[in-house]
C-alpha cells in the first residue's frame, strides 16, 4: 500500500524537487508531488481539453499553443498539452516553457531521456504531428540507418548461419576493442535483441525469430577483430529458412541517446540489510540476457505505482569489497547488486521495499558517461562520496586497486550524517589495513558526542586538507557523487583549489 502524506511530500531535498544533473531546483507547491500528479491523472478530469479525442497536429497549430495557460509540446512525434502538468514539473515551469509550442524532443533527451513521459503524460496526449514518419515496412530488412557519411565506414553489419542444433548470429562491429560490456543481448519469447555499443552509437539486431529457441544464450567476443557471436540453441532440430522477421529498429546504427531504453524483468533473489535504512538487493538477470554494467554506470528500475510507470536510476555495486587483489574479480554476469536507501516517504524506494523475494522488477540497459580510461592513467585518485553517493565508488575502487598499475594513492572521503549511516564501514577499514595505497576518511555532519573523527560538511578547508597531489605533477582524478548540491559545491571548491575540469568527474543521471 502507498501511504504518502500529500502535503508534506516531497520534502525540500526530494529528487522530485531536484532535477538530476545539477539543473534548476524548483520548490514545488504543497500537493504537487508525483503522487499527486498520478492522482490527478486518475481523477477522470479532461486534461487535454479535447474530451478524449486525438487529433493530428500541424506545426502551425502546435506553435499557437505556446503560453503557460495553453502549452503544447511535441516529444517524438506525439503532442501533449502540458498546461495541467506545469505545477508538478520537478524542473519548474520555465524549463517546460522552453519547448512551448515546439518540438521538445532534444531538450527532453538532454535532461531526462529516462523519464517515462508516455506513461506520466498519457492523459495529456493531444495527438500526433501531422507529418508521416518514414518507417521501414515490417517484415522486410530495412537499409542500415546511419547518421551521415562519417558514421558510414564504422557501421557494423551482421550475418547468420545454422547447424542442426544452433543458430549463430555474427556481428562484425569494425571495432578493435570490443568487450563484454559493449554487447547487450536479450531473447524473450522468440524476440531477439542484440545491441552493440560503438562509442556514442548503438547498432541493433532485432528480429522476431523464425522458430523457438531455448532459454540460454551464449555470447562470444573476438576482441581483437571485433567479431561478436550470439549463439542460440534451437528448441527443435529443424532447418530454419530465415532468421526471422525484422523489427522496426533492426539493423540500425544510431546515436545511443536516440535509442529508447530497453527493459528486461529481473527476479529479486535476496535482500540484506547494510545499515538501518539501506539494503543490498540482489537481482537475477534472465538466462537469456547478456548484460554487464560498466564501472560508474547506472541502470534504471521501473515499477508501476498506482497505475503509472515510475523510473529511477540506481548504480550497481559488487556484493562486497574484495580484499584480495591478486586477480581481477571474476565477472558474474548473472546477478546485479544494488545498494538502496529506503526513504520513509520515498515513492519508489517504499515500493521497492515491499517487493518480496521471487518478485520481478524491470531493469534497463546501463547508461552513464564515466570511462575506465579516465582512471587508467591516474596516479592519485580521490573519491568524494555522500550517503549512497558511495555506490559508483565501489566498482571504481576495486578496479583502481586491481588494474591500475600507476596508482600511488586512492583516498575515499566519505560524508555521512551519523556513524550508523556509514555504508560498509568495516569492509572499508579492512581494505585500508590491507592495501597501503588506500585510505578512507569518514566525515560526519551530525555526529554524537562520542565521535572522535572528523566532523563537518563538504567545504574548501576540508578538501584542501584531504585532496592533495602526492607529487607536484601527479596525474589526479577526483570523482564526486552525492546529493546534487553536494556535488556542485564540491566541484566549485575543487576548481577554487586549482583543479581543472578534466581532473574532476561527477556522477549524474
Ligand atoms: P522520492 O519520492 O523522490 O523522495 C521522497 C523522500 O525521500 C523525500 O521527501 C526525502 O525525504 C527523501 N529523499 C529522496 N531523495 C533524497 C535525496 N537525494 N537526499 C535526501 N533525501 C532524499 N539511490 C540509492 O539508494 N542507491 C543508488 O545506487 C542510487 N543510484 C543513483 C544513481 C543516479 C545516477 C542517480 C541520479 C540517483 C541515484 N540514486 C540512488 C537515487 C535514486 O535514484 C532515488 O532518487 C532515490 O532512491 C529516492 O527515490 P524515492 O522515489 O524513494 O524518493
Ligand atoms: P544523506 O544521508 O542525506 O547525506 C549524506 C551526507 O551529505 C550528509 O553528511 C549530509 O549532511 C550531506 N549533504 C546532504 N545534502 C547536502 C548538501 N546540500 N550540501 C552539502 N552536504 C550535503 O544522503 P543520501 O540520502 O544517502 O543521498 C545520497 C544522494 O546521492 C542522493 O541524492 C542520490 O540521488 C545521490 N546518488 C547519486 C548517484 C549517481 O550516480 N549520480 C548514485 C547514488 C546516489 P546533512 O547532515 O547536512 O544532511
Amino acid at each position: 500500500m502507498l501511504n504518502v502524506p500529500p502535503q508534506a511530500f516531497p520534502a525540500p531535498s526530494s529528487q522530485q524537487r531536484v532535477a538530476a544533473g545539477g539543473r534548476a531546483k524548483v520548490p514545488l507547491k504543497p500537493g504537487r508531488s508525483l503522487m499527486d500528479w498520478i492522482r490527478l491523472t486518475k481523477s477522470g478530469r479532461d486534461l487535454t481539453g479535447l474530451k478524449g479525442r486525438l487529433i493530428e497536429v500541424t506545426e502551425d497549430e502546435l506553435a499557437k499553443h505556446n503560453k503557460k495557460e495553453d502549452c503544447w509540446i511535441c516529444i517524438r512525434g506525439f503532442v501533449y498539452n502540458v498546461t495541467p502538468y506545469m505545477e508538478y514539473h520537478p524542473g519548474g515551469e520555465d524549463e517546460l516553457m522552453k519547448a512551448a509550442g515546439a518540438d521538445g524532443t532534444d531538450l527532453f533527451d538532454q535532461v531526462h531521456r529516462w523519464v517515462n513521459y508516455e506513461s506520466m503524460l498519457k492523459e495529456c496526449l493531444v495527438g500526433r504531428m501531422a507529418v508521416k514518419p518514414i518507417a521501414a515496412p515490417k517484415g522486410m530488412l530495412p537499409e542500415k540507418k546511419v547518421l551521415g557519411a562519417s558514421a558510414r565506414d564504422l557501421t557494423p553489419s551482421y550475418d547468420w548461419f545454422q547447424t542442426d542444433s544452433l543458430i549463430t548470429i555474427v556481428i562484425y562491429t569494425k571495432q578493435k576493442d570490443m568487450n563484454a560490456e559493449l554487447v547487450i543481448v536479450d531473447c524473450q519469447d522468440k524476440r531477439l535483441r542484440g545491441e552493440i555499443i560503438v562509442d556514442d552509437h548503438s547498432y541493433l539486431v532485432e528480429v522476431d525469430l523464425d522458430h523457438a529457441v531455448q532459454e540460454d544464450v551464449a555470447v562470444n567476443i573476438a576482441e581483437k577483430v571485433g567479431k561478436v557471436e550470439i549463439i542460440l540453441k534451437k528448441k527443435d532440430n529443424i532447418h530454419w529458412k530465415m532468421l526471422g522477421q525484422a523489427l522496426e529498429s533492426h539493423n540500425t546504427f544510431i546515436k545511443r541517446t536516440e535509442r529508447g531504453l530497453f527493459y528486461r524483468k529481473c527476479k529479486l533473489v535476496s535482500k540484506t540489510e547494510v545499515t538501518h535504512d539501506t539494503k543490498l538487493l540482489c537481482l537475477m538477470l534472465p538466462r537469456s540476457t547478456h548484460l554487464c554494467v560498466p564501472i560508474g554506470q547506472h541502470v534504471y528500475l521501473k515499477q508501476t505505482i498506482a497505475g503509472t510507470e515510475v523510473v529511477k536510476p540506481y548504480t550497481p555495486v559488487l556484493p562486497f569489497l574484495p580484499l584480495d587483489f591478486k586477480e581481477p574479480p571474476r565477472h558474474d554476469g548473472a546477478h546485479l547488486y544494488l545498494m538502496i536507501k529506503i526513504y520513509s516517504c520515498g515513492l519508489f524506494t517504499q515500493a521497492l521495499d515491499h517487493l518480496q523475494i521471487g518478485d520481478y522488477i524491470s531493469v534497463s540497459n546501463p547508461e552513464g558517461s564515466f570511462k575506465k580510461s579516465q582512471v587508467q592513467t591516474s596516479e592519485d585518485l580521490f573519491l568524494l562520496a555522500a550517503g549512497t553517493g558511495f555506490t559508483p565508488m565501489v566498482k571504481l575502487l576495486n578496479f583502481a586497486l586491481t588494474e591500475v598499475g600507476c596508482l600511488r594513492t586512492v583516498r575515499l572521503i566519505f560524508f555521512n550524517k551519523t556513524e550508523d549511516d556509514i555504508l560498509w564501514r568495516n569492509q572499508l577499514e579492512q581494505l585500508a589495513l590491507k592495501d597501503e595505497r588506500f585510505e578512507v576518511q569518514f566525515i560526519l555532519s551530525q555526529p554524537t558526542k562520542d565521535w572522535v573523527g572528523k566532523q563537518g560538511k563538504i567545504s574548501s578547508p576540508l578538501l584542501s586538507e584531504f585532496v592533495k597531489r602526492s607529487r607536484k605533477d601527479s596525474k589526479v582524478l577526483i570523482c564526486i557523487c552525492g546529493p546534487t548540491p553536494f556535488t556542485e559545491q564540491g566541484v566549485q571548491y575543487l576548481k577554487d583549489l586549482g583543479y581543472s575540469q578534466e581532473e574532476i568527474h561527477t556522477f549524474t543521471a
